[in-house]
């Protein structure tokens, strides 16, 4: 886009190049000037406009970004990567079924017309330091900008959307020497590898053996995406590679460790079996209740759960797809205000870390707290009860409920999905009563802990992540007006209202793309569906998820391309 300017605006461009060398000056072209991290801490912020930090640009923070509509605010971002990547397209990367370049987006052109100011600082957030409201970064240490730069942010308000890194569980050889799936550099970096691992497998001097081991492809973990990934790489290996490397193709083979004993545990059973079934036909090596203790540069060591017995796989290549783990920088935040011992941040259910009014988390960093949730729940009802009799009538407790569910949708949700209308029905379920009249709180808070059980956090997907974004813009975009007119729930501790309602996520479906044109696809409802007709539904959904036209007519030309020749199997 900056290029596209130039050329179509020379006299602009000059001038903005003369900014540059004077220094800065009248004009502001945040694209062409040289970023230094000196010059960032000089600039002046206006003082009149609330500054919004975004750290990040992955689903949360881009959805953010996208739906921020006030000029009233003045937004930097912070992230290392200048692009929105569309994550769930990358095992499609691993092979060249999409190209890199498709499933990207600069956030430069995302933000372009917004109608406030938005400086993008490639760099990673180093520490929050939450007592001066400031964030230390440090420039993107992989990239031709000079070396490293370091600066610190001012804000008012922090959105904290910097996601999760892979999780290796500490086990030993991982780091150095498995491939993970998370973002496009490592993509690309399976795709050179596995081309890399069938040129290798070809030369001359190479024993069977060696063939053998280095034509072995092992997928850790068997979670969507290492079911994905696997699925991808044999349609791969049969459509493209079998045909190019005729000589090796028998010595190929691809294992799946999972170390519980089914795959697409989130799954219906149903979608769970069909895709065992179809993984057997297809002749990758499933291998469940298999952990994996130790990796070596040429061999993963597992331990089988059922007999114990310990075995040692030769491998040519490893990816790791066995969930996530916290940041350092996180880690690090989490520990300066005291939420130790957890996995993420844990926030309100409007996304405000708990404790920091001007500070929000969202994605796969942050997570609802639902402990926190229930003692609020109980305190609402320690209210309800005005003489602290220990019961409340059924009109003054279906009052309560119904408090509970606007201000808790996962409450709410949890019931629906039990067909229960309120809490009533769980205590007749819970004490087998149709009759009283009268609940007793404490026997309320023994079937609350069922409740409890059963009502699981969010997890860790783009869909939860950018409907977090989009909801806390749309907060932000409101900000002066609910303070005026609240909208929320009653406020049980002071009075008054809250200013927004809680952030309610609504759930669209998972799909499990199974290869050989056959999508597993778990819609709501509970309803499932597999086979051809849904990897079309699948395309279709993913074409119109995309963040731009552009990456939108990349994609579905890719997906054309590979229709009519194939992947490309070049190593560049
Ligand atoms: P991310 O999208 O990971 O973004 C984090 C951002 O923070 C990035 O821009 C990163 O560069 C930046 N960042 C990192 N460190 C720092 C730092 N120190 N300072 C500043 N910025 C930083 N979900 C689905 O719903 N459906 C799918 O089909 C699906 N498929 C997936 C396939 C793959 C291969 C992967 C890896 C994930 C998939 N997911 C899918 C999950 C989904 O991608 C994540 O849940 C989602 O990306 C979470 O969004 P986020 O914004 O929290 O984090």
């Amino acid at each position: 886009r900056a290029s596209r300017t130039f050329h179509d605006y020379p006299s602009l461009s000059k001038l903005a190049l003369l900014c540059t060398v004077s220094g800065g000056g009248l004009l502001t072209f945040s694209d062409a000037r040289p970023f230094h991290g000196a010059y960032a801490d000089a600039i002046h912020t206006n003082q009149k406009k609330k500054r919004v930090v975004v750290l990040g640009t992955g689903w949360a923070g881009t959805s953010f970004l996208k739906n921020l509509k006030d000029s009233s605010y003045e937004v930097q971002v912070v992230s290392p990567r200048n692009y929105f990547a569309f994550t769930p397209l990358l095992p499609s990367v691993t092979n060249g079924t999409v190209e890199a370049r498709s499933v990207v987006e600069p956030i430069r052109s995302i933000v372009r017309k917004k109608p406030f100011d938005v400086q993008l600082r490639e760099a990673e957030c180093l520490k929050i330091d939450a007592v001066n409201k400031k964030v230390y970064c440090r420039s993107t240490q992989d990239t031709n900008l000079g070396g490293e730069v370091e600066f610190t942010v001012d804000y008012d308000y922090l959105v904290i959307a910097m996601g999760a890194r892979s999780n290796t569980f500490n086990t030993p050889g991982v780091e150095e020497n498995c491939h993970f799936l998370k973002e496009v550099e490592d993509a690309q970096r399976i795709r050179r590898t596995i081309i890399d691992c069938f040129e290798r497998a070809t030369l001359p001097a190479i024993s069977e053996e060696e063939r053998k081991r280095i034509l072995h492809f092992v997928v850790v973990g068997g979670g969507p995406t290492g079911v994905e990934f696997a699925a991808e790489l044999h349609d791969f290996v049969i459509d493209d590679l079998a045909k190019l490397y005729p000589t090796v193709k028998d010595h190929v083979k691809i294992t799946l460790l999972e170390a519980a004993d089914h795959i697409l545990n989130m799954f219906d059973k149903r979608i769970t079996a069909f895709a065992e079934e179809k993984f057997q036909r297809d002749g990758i090596d499933l291998k469940t209740g298999s952990m994996v203790v130790k990796v070596t540069d040429k061999a993963i060591s597992t331990k089988e759960r059922a007999t114990g017995e310990n075995r040692s796989i030769p491998y040519g290549m490893i990816v790791w797809s066995t969930g996530i783990g916290t940041r350092p920088v996180i880690m690090d935040f989490m520990k300066q205000i005291g939420q130790t011992n957890r996995r993420v941040l844990a926030t309100d259910e409007w996304l405000r870390v708990e404790g920091h009014d001007g500070i929000y988390a969202l994605g796969d960093c942050a997570t609802i707290n639902q402990r926190k949730i229930m003692e609020d729940i109980m305190a609402i009802f320690s209210k309800a009860d005005k003489n602290q009799s220990g019961t409340l009538t059924l009109a003054d407790f279906n009052d309560v409920i119904k408090d509970i569910c606007e201000r808790y949708p996962q409450v709410e949700i949890y019931l629906k999905k039990k067909q229960l209308k309120n809490f009533v029905d769980i205590l007749k379920n819970y004490q087998g009563n149709d009759q009283k009249e009268i609940i007793d709180i404490e026997l309320f808070k023994a079937a609350l802990s069922e409740v409890d059980a059963q009502m699981k956090s969010l997890p860790a997907t783009a869909q939860v992540a950018a409907q977090q974004g989009a909801y806390l813009a749309n907060c932000f975009n409101r900000m002066e007006e609910c303070e005026k007119n609240p909208e929320g729930p009653l406020r049980f501790r002071g009075s008054g209202h809250h200013r927004f309602r809680p952030f309610r996520y609504k759930h669209l479906g998972q799909f499990a793309p199974l290869g050989g044109e056959q999508t597993a696809a778990q819609l709501p409802g509970d309803w499932v569906s597999i086979g051809q007709s849904t990897q079309w539904l699948w395309y279709s959904v993913y074409a119109s998820k995309q963040v731009s036209w552009r990456t939108r007519a990349l994609v579905v030309s890719d997906w054309g391309r590979r229709f009519i020749f194939g992947r490309d199997s070049s190593r560049i």
